[in-house]
């Protein structure tokens, strides 16, 4: 028999974060809303994203942004359904600096994300 070498499995969690494309448009939203302290982001499954701005308490800063990584329009089933919640891959908030607090984070995650269905 064989000794069984314990591995350690490192488990890398994919840490959310914005990338450079989305990073511009998070700027140019956070830009033009003073209230907000993070944008959301929410990536479907189609390719298009939906970004808006949180405010403090939770609640949007911004209007609702869709659009879709160099192209001219969003996708057509986007179209028609404004980027159902049945696509999104995955959904988090970019924090602007000075971040808030962990707690804070946590009740403002629960309350945007935390109703929010999201498969994978
Ligand atoms: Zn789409």
């Amino acid at each position: 028999m064989t000794k069984k070498k314990k591995t350690k499995k490192k488990i890398k969690n994919k840490a959310l974060v914005a990338e450079k494309n989305e990073e511009a448009m998070v700027e140019g939203i956070l830009e033009g809303s003073p209230d907000g302290i993070g944008v959301v982001i929410v990536r479907l499954q189609c390719g298009c994203k939906k970004m808006a701005a949180v405010a403090k308490d939770g609640e949007p800063a911004s209007k609702l942004i869709i659009y879709r990584d160099q192209a001219e329009s969003i996708c057509d089933k986007c179209k028609k359904d404004d980027g159902d919640f049945m696509r999104v891959t995955e959904a988090f908030i970019h924090w602007s600096k000075p971040e808030p607090n962990d707690k804070e984070k946590e009740m403002i995650n629960a309350k945007v994300l935390g109703t929010m269905p999201v498969t994978h």
